[in-house]
C-alpha cells in the first residue's frame, strides 16, 4: 500500500483580490517522482511556498507525513532547492565540499570541526550527485548545471525524505539536461527520495517522473505519467494557449538500451 507524504486538501490561496489556487486537492505518495507543470503564473511556485509552510492558504489545509504544515517543526526531511540557487560569480572562495557541508553546520566554514563520519558523509552525497571530481574545487567555477548538483546535494546532506526542485534545469546545458535528470531519477530509485520538481520543460519530464500534476490556478490533471500523455491533447494544449503536442518528446528514433554516462 501507499503512503501520502504530502497532502493538500480543498486549497485556495490569494495574494491581494484574485484567487491565485483554486480548490487545490493532490497527495503526492511516499517513492514519487512527480512533475508539477503548467504555464507562467499558474501557481506553481505559490504552491511550493505553501507546502514550505512559508505563506498559509486562506482556504483549506496542507499536512506534510499527516501533520499540519503550521504545526510541523520537523523541517529536515524537506529539503528545497530554488530556481536562484545557482548563481555564485566566479571569484567565491568556498569549495564543493565546503558548500554541500554547510547543508548539515548551516554555515560555511564550520566544516574544520566536522567528525569523519560527516565528512563520509558528505563525500558519499557529492558521489551521488556525480560531483566527485570537483569536491575541491571552487563553486563559481562551475557551470550553472554542476552548480545546481552541487546544491541538491547541499540539500541532500541532511538525509531528507522530500526533495523539491523548484526549475533546476534553467541554466544546464541542453546537452546535459538528460543527465540531470537521470541523476534524478537515480535519487529516486535507489535512496527512495520522493521528489517533486517544477519545471516547463515537458518533453524531457514526461520520460523520467512517474506522476504528474498539472496546474492553471487550478488542477486540471493529477496523475500516473502515462495517463498523462494520454491526456496532453487539445485539453492540455488549452490549458497552455498553444500546441503542446510540439513540447513532447518524440521517442521514435531512440535506441534502447544506449549506455548514457
Ligand atoms: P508560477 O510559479 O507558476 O510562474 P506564481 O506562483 O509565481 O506562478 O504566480 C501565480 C500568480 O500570483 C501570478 O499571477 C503572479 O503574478 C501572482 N503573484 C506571485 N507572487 C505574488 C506576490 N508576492 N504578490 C502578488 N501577486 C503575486
Amino acid at each position: 500500500m501507499t503512503e501520502s507524504v504530502i497532502d493538500i486538501k480543498n486549497v485556495s490561496f490569494r495574494y491581494e483580490r484574485e484567487w491565485v489556487l483554486e480548490q487545490i486537492n493532490l497527495s503526492v505518495q511516499k517513492g514519487a517522482f512527480l512533475g508539477l507543470v503548467g504555464p507562467n503564473g499558474s501557481g506553481k511556485s505559490t504552491l511550493l511556498k505553501l507546502i514550505l509552510g512559508l505563506m498559509k492558504p486562506q482556504e483549506g489545509e496542507i499536512s506534510l507525513f499527516h501533520e499540519s504544515v503550521a504545526k510541523f517543526k520537523d523541517w529536515n526531511r524537506i529539503g528545497f532547492v530554488s530556481q536562484k540557487a545557482n548563481s555564485f560569480n566566479s571569484g567565491f572562495p568556498a569549495t564543493v565540499f565546503e558548500v554541500v557541508a554547510s547543508g548539515l553546520t548551516g554555515k560555511l566554514g564550520l566544516f574544520r570541526v566536522l567528525k569523519n563520519q560527516h565528512k563520509k558523509l558528505i563525500t558519499e552525497t557529492i558521489e551521488a550527485v556525480g560531483m566527485e571530481k570537483f569536491m575541491q574545487r571552487n563553486i563559481g567555477e562551475l557551470s550553472g548545471g554542476q552548480q545546481q548538483r552541487v546544491f541538491i546535494a547541499r540539500a541532500l546532506v541532511s538525509k531528507p525524505d522530500i526533495l523539491i526542485l523548484d526549475e533546476p534545469t534553467v541554466g544546464v546545458d541542453e546537452k546535459n539536461v538528460r543527465s540531470f535528470y537521470d541523476m534524478l531519477v537515480k535519487l529516486n530509485q535507489e535512496q527512495g527520495i520522493t521528489l517533486i520538481l517544477v519545471t516547463h520543460d515537458i518533453g524531457t519530464m514526461t520520460d523520467k517522473v512517474t506522476h504528474v500534476a498539472c496546474l492553471n490556478k487550478t488542477l486540471h490533471f493529477h496523475g500516473d505519467v502515462g495517463d498523462f500523455e494520454k491526456f496532453n491533447s487539445d485539453d492540455l494544449s488549452a490549458i497552455y494557449n498553444h500546441d503542446v503536442h510540439l513540447l513532447f518528446h518524440d521517442h521514435s528514433n531512440e535506441q534502447e538500451g544506449v549506455a548514457r554516462d
